[in-house]
Formats: structure tokens, C-alpha cells, sequence
């Protein structure tokens, strides 16, 4: 797969479900896959894109990256399997077909380190699993998106799972429009360039 770097943006976060942004952090899988994830940084820097960690704890994991790189690569290198493994699985849901038992392995191994380093703290009158630079380390962040990901993965929500039909896309996301019809990971990009081939196609036709 390629390797690409790349500054994240909001839209590049549509999937409406963490563990699926992290998923879709490999683009055009349909055609010629680009994985944006270039070093233990881009990681950072999607995480805060995601919004779902404490900038505090994206700054104690930035200097561990910098104190102990390996360790970093390292965790970079589990973070990736769980996200390859995490896409499978999801692909096949989606087609209405069984994940691979080496995908399921690969996640339910994600699970069994999360839930051992997760610490469970009293929060506004319930227990919740809460994850901490000092017990993850560099697998902080895929901790936390393997959480999310086994939450999704037991929810009905899962009927609404799909997989965008645009050109060089290939990405995941919950369909949480009304009509449970949403055909493009997003409209603005995917479902603009659909639209305009479409159009492109009928005008040519009526000539
Ligand atoms: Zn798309």
C-alpha cells in the first residue's frame, strides 16, 4: 500500500463513528489504496482531528514518541493491523457476508489489551472504562478507537453500515440520514464528482 503524508481536516473525518474515521484513514481503497498514516505524528494528528481525546494526553504521547521513536513505530504498527482488521470486518458486514476468523482474532487480541489497560472510574452517578497515557502508553489511541469499535460492532446501528460508492473512496461510514439511502461518504466530495460523471454521461448521450 502506499504511504502518503497528509494534513487532516474535518471533512476528512465524515464517517460518523471513531472507529470507522480510523478506518477510513487509508483512501481510495477500491482502486489504488493511499495510507495517510505516514508516522506516529499523522496518528497524532488524526486524533485530534477526532476530537475524542484530551489534548492533554496527545501532548504526554507526543513526547513519549519523541523520548522512545521505536516504541512509537511499534505501536503505529498494532495501531494499523487493528485498523486493517477493524475495515475487513466491517466490509464484510456491510456486504452481508462472515469476517475472516484471523480479522476477528486480530480485533478480539485489540479488545483483550484495551479492556486490560482501561481503568473503570466513577463518573456523574455511573461507571465508566476510562484509558490513561500511564497505563496504554503509544497504544493509547487505538485503545480507545478498539472501545468504540466493539460498541459499534454489537449495536443495531450496524444495519445502517455502508461503504461509499464513489470513485477512488472506498471508505465506511453510518448512514444516519433519514431515508437510510446515503449512497456517498460524503456529498460535498464523493457525491459531487458521482453527480457531475452522471451528468457528464447525459449530455454526451443526448449529443
Ligand atoms: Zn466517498
Amino acid at each position: 500500500m502506499r504511504i502518503e503524508h497528509h494534513a487532516f481536516q474535518p471533512a476528512d473525518l465524515v464517517a460518523g463513528h471513531l472507529a470507522l474515521d480510523l478506518a477510513n484513514t487509508v483512501t481510495a481503497r477500491d482502486t489504488q489504496p493511499r495510507d495517510w498514516l505516514d508516522d506516529y505524528d499523522a496518528l497524532l494528528r488524526w486524533a485530534r482531528q477526532s476530537g475524542h481525546y484530551a489534548r492533554a494526553d496527545l501532548a504526554k504521547l507526543e513526547e513519549l514518541a519523541n523520548a522512545e521513536p521505536a516504541k512509537a513505530a511499534t505501536a503505529l504498527n498494532r495501531c494499523k493491523s487493528l485498523r486493517e482488521a477493524l475495515c475487513a470486518i466491517l466490509y464484510a458486514l456491510a456486504q452481508d457476508t462472515p469476517p475472516a476468523a484471523d480479522d476477528l482474532a486480530t480485533l478480539d487480541k485489540a479488545r483483550l489489551a484495551a479492556s486490560s489497560a482501561a481503568r473503570l472510574v466513577a463518573r456523574k452517578g455511573r461507571l465508566l472504562a476510562e484509558w490513561s497515557v500511564e497505563r496504554s502508553g503509544p497504544d493509547l489511541i487505538a485503545h480507545v478507537v478498539t472501545a468504540h469499535a466493539i460498541d459499534l460492532l454489537k449495536d443495531a446501528q450496524l444495519d445502517r453500515l455502508r461503504i461509499c460508492d464513489g470513485h477512488d473512496c472506498g471508505w465506511v461510514f453510518i448512514d444516519s440520514s433519514k431515508n437510510g439511502r446515503r449512497r456517498w461518504c460524503d456529498m460535498a466530495t464523493c457525491g459531487n464528482v458521482a453527480k457531475a460523471r452522471r451528468h457528464q454521461q447525459r449530455t454526451s448521450a443526448a449529443r
